[in-house]
């Protein structure tokens, strides 16, 4: 897949072992962090946490992107290059370190990759249930190479609305390609049991300003997928870089939200608290966590990685 490259919707066809495409990376996977992380929805973080490990680069060009010093569309973006060895090695650490789930941040430019690390992994031992933590913008050819891996998808629903798609998603293109995806993950995975972290879990973050779009989302949601996945309803948004100021959603909105849930019959999932309002979501990946630290731990081994490549 790497020779002429197709794995997400913007099909560059280019070859990344000689050159990067529209997500700045070429064929070496690139890692910016790994660790423990207990702000997922509860089932992935269970009791330690969730073993996240955070990929560098990213198709999609979110403006409100949180993760914005490692998914730009740069070749430099922040991360640092690692083997398929390695990376097996990541995954059965996070395993010792007691991790709930291996939850797999963005990796959608690295596919091939991953599922030869977890095939190396797995013959040494790895057995965690695998969440495949995306933006939803996968083409049916990758989601083909990386479905017989995941366990859980929990992937991101953003928008169905071209004009919300282009202000905020950076690819209008996304609104093309995500019945497709979702298509795709609905038929491979008809039944979701968050218990046993299978299925899909939808992520949804209710944008600034087009509350019309989200409400149209959920009744959309309800009449195509509300019996075969669950949906996590997410209002943190923030605008990273302070280049945008956007009021945020009022109370009478999210109990709006909340009521067009009950109305529409969506019972399987989560809502974000807004008591979490003040927490800083927005993570500094040069930090050994980049996560408040009641939220997160590193993983011990990813800094002796990173110590011994960045030195
Ligand atoms: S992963 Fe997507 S953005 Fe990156 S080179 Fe392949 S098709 Fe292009």
């Amino acid at each position: 897949m790497y020779d002429n490259c197709r794995l997400c919707p913007n099909a560059c066809g280019v070859d990344r072992h000689v050159k990067a495409g529209v997500c700045g990376q070429k064929d070496v996977v690139r890692i910016a962090w790994s660790g423990l992380h207990r702000g997922e929805e509860p089932p992935v973080s269970g009791r330690n946490g969730a073993g996240m490990v955070f990929f560098t680069g990213c198709p999609l060009g979110c403006r409100f992107c949180q993760n914005w010093q490692i998914s730009s569309g740069d070749e430099d973006a922040y991360g640092m290059d690692v083997t398929l060895d390695e990376l097996a090695e990541v995954f059965l650490q996070l395993q010792s370190f007691g991790a709930a789930s291996l939850d797999l941040v963005t990796g959608t430019h690295f596919i091939p990759s991953i599922a030869e690390a977890l095939d190396l992994a797995r013959g040494r031992g790895f057995s965690l249930p695998v969440v495949w933590n995306s933006s939803g913008y996968e083409s049916v050819e990758g989601l083909e190479i990386i479905d017989p891996y995941v366990d859980l998808y929990l992937v991101d629903v953003k928008t169905y609305d071209r004009q919300v798609a282009r202000t905020f998603c950076g690819r209008e293109r996304y609104v093309d390609s995500i019945d497709g995806c979702m298509d795709f993950i609905t038929t491979h995975h008809p039944h979701t049991d968050l218990d046993r972290l299978q299925g899909t879990l939808v992520r949804h973050l209710v944008f600034p300003g087009t509350l019309a779009a989200t409400r149209s989302f959920i009744r959309r949601f309800a009449r195509r997928y509300r019996s075969s996945c669950a949906l996590s309803l997410m209002v943190q948004f923030i605008p990273p870089k302070g280049d945008v100021s956007f009021d945020p959603i009022s109370d009478e909105e999210y109990d709006g939200l909340i009521d067009l849930l009950d109305e529409c019959g969506i019972e399987d999932g989560f809502v974000q608290d807004r008591s979490d309002d003040d927490i800083l979501w927005i993570p500094d990946f040069t930090k050994d966590v980049p996560f408040p630290a009641s939220f997160a731990d590193a993983l011990p081994y990813f800094l002796d990685l990173r110590r011994s490549k960045l030195s």
